[in-house]
Order: C-alpha cells, then sequence, then structure tokens
C-alpha cells in the first residue's frame, strides 16, 4: 500500500489518474491519494472526490480519498464537513520549530492523536534531526496515547521515519501503521521499499497495518 501521494490538487505535478496508473504498474493493493487540505475550497474538494470515486470503479488497485492536514498550535486545519467526505484524513507538523523544542512538536502530536477528524499521523519525527530526540518514554506517552485514541502512524520511505524502535513500539501496542511515498510526483508513487523493509525489521505482521481487511 501507498497511502501518501499528492496530485495537481497541491502541490503535485501529477494527475489522479497518474498516480493510480503508476501503483496499478508497481502492483499495489491500496493507493491513497491525500492532498494537502489547505488548497482545497468546498467546490475543490468536490471535484477531487468525483476524479478519485470514477478511479475507484474502474482501477484493479484499490484507491482511497485522503487528505494531509495539518496540525497548527490551535488545531488541525480539517472540519468535520470535510472529514466526513473522505476515507481517511493525514495529520503532519509543517511547522518551523526551534532547535531543542522536541517537546512542542510532541505537544502538538498529542493534540492531533486526540482529534476526533484525524487517522494517521504522518512523516513522526522528520524533523527530529533539528529540533532533538524525544526519549523512549516520551515516545512510549505518544504511542499509549495513539492506542488509546486508535490513530495509525505512517512509516514515510520520503524521510525514513520513524525511528525503528517507535515502530516496534507501535508493534508492540496494537498501534496501526501505514507505508507513505509522499510522491509529489506520478514516478514516486508506490515508492514505499524503505517503509517495507523497516516494517518486516520491527516484526511487523499484515494485521498491524490499517486497512489490513483490504489487504
Ligand atoms: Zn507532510
Ligand atoms: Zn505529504
Amino acid at each position: 500500500m501507498d497511502l501518501h501521494t499528492h496530485t495537481v490538487f497541491s502541490d503535485g505535478i501529477g494527475n489522479i489518474r497518474d498516480n493510480i496508473a503508476e501503483a496499478e504498474r508497481k502492483g499495489l493493493k491500496i493507493v491513497g491519494i491525500s492532498d494537502h487540505v489547505h488548497f482545497f475550497t468546498p467546490h475543490l474538494l468536490n471535484s477531487y472526490l468525483s476524479l478519485i470515486g470514477q478511479a475507484k470503479k474502474e482501477s484493479e488497485t484499490i484507491v482511497l480519498a485522503g487528505v494531509e492536514a495539518n496540525i497548527l498550535p490551535e488545531g488541525v486545519d480539517i472540519s468535520y464537513d470535510f472529514r466526513k467526505k473522505l476515507d481517511y484524513v493525514i495529520a503532519s507538523v509543517h511547522l518551523y520549530l526551534e532547535p531543542g523544542r522536541h517537546d512542542e512538536y510532541l505537544e502538538l502530536i498529542k493534540l492531533a492523536i486526540q482529534d476526533e477528524n484525524v487517522d494517521i499521523i504522518g512523516h513522526f519525527g522528520n524533523v527530529f534531526p533539528y529540533i532533538g530526540y524525544p526519549s523512549m518514554e516520551e515516545y512510549k506517552e505518544i504511542v499509549d496515547l495513539a492506542a488509546e485514541y486508535g490513530k495509525a502512524f505512517e512509516i514515510s520511505s520520503r524521510y525514513r521515519v520513524p525511528e525503528l524502535d517507535f515502530i516496534k513500539l507501535c508493534i508492540k501496542r496494537g498501534v496501526k501503521l501505514t507505508f507513505a511515498s509522499d510522491a509529489h510526483q506520478p514516478r514516486d508513487v508506490g515508492s514505499i521499499s524503505w517503509s517495507l523493509k523497516a516494517f518486516k525489521k520491527a516484526g511487523g505482521r499484515k494485521e498491524d497495518l490499517l486497512f489490513s481487511e483490504l489487504l
């Protein structure tokens, strides 16, 4: 599966059909389209959903409609009106944080975990090389909260995160995982080999994946 791909509906360069064609070519079981939510007006979201809906009927790969929302200090920027039309929502931190402020980052992640419009936390920890790494205790707190709220984490091949120890913790506590290329061009759709390798290394099995019932 690849649940994180962008198209011309946000900052990607391919159209929805191109992404799906590449997913079919690479033999994916599931492909998700997940454009950045702040590019959408209600009208644009409807065009997006109707194109994805059409593709769902025609494709041999299962196509899911998602978005990638932003985790902001005041909350995740997606409304229930948008959320209810989608198969899933990824929430990611795209803010600049000062070096040393990984605690601030973790507070944002906790906010998103507790948000009922969110399903998956995107590229968790891609900024740790700049802001500093949390302790194992802090990782445990995050994973426990995700288990309590039924949230998943993606394993991002683009950013090569989360760390192996974090993925192992997710598996141990029953927190679901997804694979994510974060492709911004069609040829990168399905480039999830790092995700797959990390997942296997951490001892993941099919049932540890979100949407495993579709696989
Ligand atoms: Zn992102
Ligand atoms: Zn993205």
